[in-house]
């Protein structure tokens, strides 16, 4: 390198540490504004209908990005990919929303990706306030159904963008940020972005990792199985067979299988958590409102696996489980259980821990908090296999932290969506230049 060319470089550097020291000030100096946009945001969520919400999203991006893209992901276009499963999805009133902040061209490019969607409260009265939707603020905490999950993802990555936008730094590579829908069940609106073509050198999806850095996850189905017994009428019960004492054995047996997927398929990057990818029974119908002895018993589960076992093989491997199950019980082996797959199916994703897009959110991550950060797997099903498997883009998870995701009294700490917020900025601020 020639001398003026270093010096060049030299002062590029100094400029850029002195406009990430600004976006850090910027993004400290917004903390009621990120507060009350998250509030809004939960106040205004209902599961399955997301065109509220998404026109906040809309109206913030509008004062960030020149270009707007919104549109409802096309169930029929969804249907003739490979990797998407759910048959009686309706998108109508659940736009994308997608706000593209250009650069000059030469640099790398990177999606942001949140989803704005949220799933059922559960009951009312399981929830602090006795409101799901209340958005209050405790210690540090707000509370309310999305609010870490991933309402918390959303607002992080616009304080990052509008941070970015605020300083006027030129960026050399383009900054493509996805507020999705559906990300709860089939993931039709991650799929959809990638159907667009929206593709970049690298993804951070923002999910409530805890900020740990993830660069993989596990893989989980939805499945559904149905046993059928033999009903009668309690005085007779000895000649019936009870489909819940059935299902009930299968139910058991099944945690043997978790415990085998457990041993069989663990990776270095699971290697901390007890379960990683579970076999986990969510729902169960069976009876009626007269005592009886139950005909039918059907119950929901969803089966983890990681790579590289494939969706097909996973389903195989519960499939045979639950045959050899059946061929040990007189009932089960002439009256055997009906497995069937629903459309949630999340495939793993992995991006190496050495690929340049981690090394550089961790030196940011550190840089902005002075610690190192936690990088292993999300044992958790995300939309990051449609960018990494279907879109070709190398991605990772980083995002808040909070608890109670899917159940009642959903939190978020909000001094972490604010360090999300700066990480996120200062990782753009170098990826993209
Ligand atoms: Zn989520």
């Amino acid at each position: 390198m020639r001398g003026d060319e270093r010096r060049k470089k030299g002062e590029i550097m100094r400029e850029i540490k002195e406009v990430e020291n600004l976006v850090i000030r910027k993004i400290e100096g917004e903390r009621s504004s990120v507060v009350d946009l998250l509030r809004r945001l939960v106040r205004a969520s209902k599961p399955q209908e997301e065109v509220q919400t998404q026109n906040i999203v809309k109206k913030e991006l509008k004062n960030i990005c020149k270009e707007i893209d919104v549109w409802e992901p096309d169930i029929v276009e969804l249907k003739k990919h490979p990797a998407f499963f759910p048959e009686d999805m309706n998108y109508a009133k659940r736009p994308n929303v997608v706000g593209i902040m250009s650069g000059s061209g030469e640099g790398k490019s990177m999606i942001l990706n949140a989803h704005i969607d949220v799933v059922d409260p559960g009951l009312d009265a399981y929830w602090k306030y006795e409101d799901p939707w209340s958005g209050r603020v405790e210690k540090g905490k707000l509370y309310g159904r999305g609010a870490c999950d991933d309402l918390s993802g959303v607002v992080a990555g616009l304080y990052a963008l509008k941070s970015i936008k605020e300083v006027g730094f030129p960026l050399k590579g383009n900054i493509i940020f996805e507020s999705v829908v559906d990300e709860e069940w089939g993931g039709g609106g991650t799929l959809s972005a990638v159907m667009r073509n929206y593709k970049t050198d690298g993804a951070i999806i923002l999910e409530p990792s805890g900020l740990e850095i993830n660069p993989a996850n596990r893989g989980g189905q939805a499945f559904m199985i149905e046993i059928s017994g033999k009903g009668v009428h309690p005085r007779m019960s000895y000649q019936g067979v009870s489909a819940i004492d059935k299902a009930m054995g299968i139910i058991t047996a099944l945690k043997n299988l978790q415990q085998i997927i457990q041993e069989d398929q663990r990776t270095a990057v699971f290697k901390d958590f007890p379960v990683f990818a579970p076999v986990t029974i969510y729902g169960v119908q069976a009876g009626t409102d007269i005592p009886k002895v139950p005909e039918k018993c059907i119950f929901k589960g969803l089966l983890g696996y990681v790579s590289p076992q494939s969706y097909k093989e996973a389903r195989q491997q519960l499939e045979e489980y639950v045959e050899k199950l059946a061929s040990l019980d007189p009932w089960l082996r002439n009256h055997p259980p009906k497995v069937s797959w629903l459309g949630l199916n999340k495939e793993p994703s992995e991006t190496s821990v050495d690929h340049p897009l981690v090394k550089t959110t961790e030196e940011c991550f550190e840089y902005v908090t002075g610690e190192k950060p936690q990088v292993r797997a999300l044992p958790a099903g995300t939309d990051a296999s449609f960018l990494t498997k279907y879109g070709g883009i190398p991605t990772i998870l980083f995002g808040a932290k909070g608890a109670n995701c899917h159940t009642s009294n959903e939190y978020v700490e909000i001094d972490t969506i604010i360090t999300v917020a700066k990480v996120i900025a200062v990782t753009l601020l170098n990826w993209c230049s």
